[in-house]
């Protein structure tokens, strides 16, 4: 990214604007579900935002999470998979990173989200890290720790988060975070759950967390509706993705990520059938290999390295 104060001030009003507008849209409700191809109702207002475009990828890591966010020369990376898949990642986003890689986040302390961040700590100059605190007394968090503290040397910044949040990446990106609103015995509810509006298109990102985050921020009124893209939590764990969640945000698109053949029986048939009820369009790593929804602030399209969707209306 590059640091440019004026850029700053467009960007706050921008979203300002985004926001206010964002809010007018939605309430005329409607829009398409169950496609990949997600319409808006915003018809000739496509790009009259003056939005740049964003890209979400979903990255194929086997058996973890890893998730690259682009608009322009700000880019973020949401966890990088086991210790392992750190070259995958490097390999995935090494040629879309101009200058520094803005915003690092680790939603939580377990190896299949924290164990490639080392690789990517060492490999960029990244500018922040967002992470919840947790700490682990393993080889994939002290690698990610370590790797931290000479960024920090460096000059990336450090940032602890909660609920309430709101939390600048640069150009247009800005961040809610959902979760955690403090630390709790469960290293998966510890996880940081993060929104991003991008014009009036949502995409949430649910981490690990189960049911009982899901219900928490529920209960706290935090969660956007009609999310274009939803980021299953807990890889279609049968303990997320609870029905109550579901209908408030109504995905129209939800991708899930896990390895081909886990020993943990991710997608759960749990998971998949809740999300079929909502009728949101289901992509899954393991099936369609990285999957990547763009945005130009109205409508998301979906692409896939490979196959047709696992499930969507009509099959
Ligand atoms: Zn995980």
């Amino acid at each position: 990214m590059k640091k440019v104060a004026i850029v700053v001030g467009i960007a706050v009003v921008a979203i300002v604007v985004l926001v206010i507008t964002g809010g007018m849209l939605k309430g005329n409700g409607g829009g398409s579900s169950g496609t990949s191809e997600d319409k808006g109702t915003g018809g000739t207002d496509s790009g009259a935002a003056g939005l740049p475009g964003l890209t979400v990828r979903i990255l194929d890591v086997g058996q973890g999470d890893s998730i690259f966010i682009e608009e322009g020369d700000v880019e973020i990376l949401i966890d990088g998979g086991v210790v392992d898949e750190g070259k995958t990642v490097m390999n995935d986003i090494r040629g879309s990173v101009e200058g520094k890689l803005d915003v690092v986040v680790c939603t939580h302390k377990d190896a299949d989200h924290v164990g490639g961040l080392a690789d990517v700590l060492k490999g960029f100059d990244v500018g922040q890290v967002w992470w919840n605190g947790d700490t682990a007394d393993t080889g994939a968090f002290r690698g990610f720790s370590s790797a931290l503290a000479q960024g920090k040397v460096k000059g990336t910044q450090e940032k602890i988060v909660r609920r309430g949040d709101v939390l600048w990446a640069g150009g247009n990106l800005v961040f809610s975070v959902l979760n955690p609103t403090g630390m709790t015995g469960s290293s998966n509810d510890n996880g940081i759950v993060l929104n991003l509006m991008y014009g009036i298109t949502d995409f949430l990102f649910e981490a690990d967390v189960s049911d009982t985050v899901e219900k928490s921020m529920l209960a706290a009124g935090v969660l956007p509706t009609d999310v274009n893209m939803l980021k299953v939590g807990h890889h279609a764990s049968k303990t997320s993705s609870c029905t109550e969640l579901l209908s408030t945000v109504r995905p129209k698109v939800a991708v899930y990520s896990c390895g081909v053949g886990n020993s943990y029986g991710f997608p759960t048939q749990d998971a998949l059938v809740r999300l079929k009820n909502t009728k949101a369009t289901i992509y899954g790593t393991d099936v369609n290999g990285t999957v990547t929804g763009t945005s130009d602030g109205v409508s998301v399209k979906i692409t896939v390295d490979r196959g047709d969707a696992v499930w969507k209306l009509g099959t």
